[in-house]
């Protein structure tokens, strides 16, 4: 279909980030805009943390439809909407705000769940009784963590180098829930024969000084069998990746995450499922 072109009718939707002009949002959104015909732009607003109240209180002003919230405002952003979804009340963070103009309200939402979960079925990951290794205990692990807590999973094993992080994620959930978590001290405690699945949530391997080269599972282990999911994006082949793809492991990379939790964010500013499936090659 093709993109109107901007007039005084066309909507906004933005991110607010810090940085965000790096994002690859406005390209993925854009392009889910012109394929459906909807007479909107996506931009982006970087400024600082000082600033969040106002700008959303302006946004909302404006007439925004919505926004998607990155680093470093998700857990402000919480604050400042007037109702939440069940899963950003559950992780405490919103990277999703939809605007009602007839009620002066505002809606948060957590994406991250929802594009955790539709990139894992789109390998047709098999839920029942598998091993989830989750590398990390920030803000990707947590949502990454509830997300499987909502399938049928055997054992959630969670690594990160500050151990009282990842027991804060375990104590989040009932007794009964976290019979299901296994804290990991050191990685070599997981036989990672074991494993269905290994979740890198840190930097580790991502595009900048220091990580770049590292790897956050020790590389004595063999990959084979595994689905390895991979959040960073910078750069699409990070060295996890490319050790998973010469053992034989299924591979999911930073933008089918993106990309799916960007078509859940336009699901709810818009009420249609954009269509993916030529996505990607517009972002590498
Ligand atoms: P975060 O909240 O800052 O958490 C980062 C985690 O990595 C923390 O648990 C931290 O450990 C650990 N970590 C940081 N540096 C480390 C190091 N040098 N060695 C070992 N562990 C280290 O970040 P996040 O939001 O979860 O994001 C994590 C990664 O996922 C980032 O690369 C981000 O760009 C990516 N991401 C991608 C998507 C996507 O759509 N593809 C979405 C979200 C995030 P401590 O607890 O000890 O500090």
């Amino acid at each position: 279909m093709q993109q109107k072109l901007i007039s005084s009718r066309t909507r906004l939707v933005g991110l607010f980030g810090n940085p965000a002009r790096h994002s690859l949002s406005p390209v993925i959104h854009n392009a889910f805009l012109k394929s459906t015909g909807i007479d909107a732009v996506y931009l982006t607003f970087e400024f600082p943390d000082k600033d969040l109240d106002e700008a959303f209180i302006g946004a909302k002003r404006l007439g925004f439809i919505g926004l998607n919230i990155t680093m470093p405002f998700k857990e402000n952003a919480y604050r400042l909407v007037d109702g939440k979804d069940a899963r950003s009340t559950a992780i405490g963070s919103v990277n999703t705000v939809k605007f009602n103009s007839s009620t002066d309200t505002s809606k948060g939402f957590n994406t991250d769940v929802d594009g955790f979960l539709r990139s894992l079925e789109d390998k047709n990951f098999n839920w029942d009784n598998s091993n989830c290794l989750i590398l990390g205990a920030g803000g990707s692990a947590k949502s990454s963590v509830f997300a499987l807590m909502e399938k049928n999973i055997k054992k959630i094993y969670i690594y990160n180098r500050t151990m009282e992080k990842a027991e804060k994620i375990k104590n989040s959930y009932s007794k009964e829930k976290r019979m299901k978590i296994e804290i990991l001290e050191r990685l070599e405690r997981v036989d990672p024969k074991k494993l269905d699945l290994i979740c890198n949530c840190t930097p580790l391997g991502m595009d900048a000084p220091g990580v770049s080269e590292l790897l956050p599972v020790s590389d004595q282990w063999n990959l084979k069998n595994v689905l390895i999911f991979e959040m960073i994006y910078k750069p699409l082949e990070t060295r996890l990746i490319r050790k998973g793809r010469n053992e034989g492991a299924s591979i999911i990379d930073g933008l089918d995450m993106l990309i799916n939790q960007a078509a859940s964010s336009f699901k709810i500013w818009f009420d249609i499922m954009p269509d993916i499936k030529n996505i990607k090659k517009l972002l590498i």
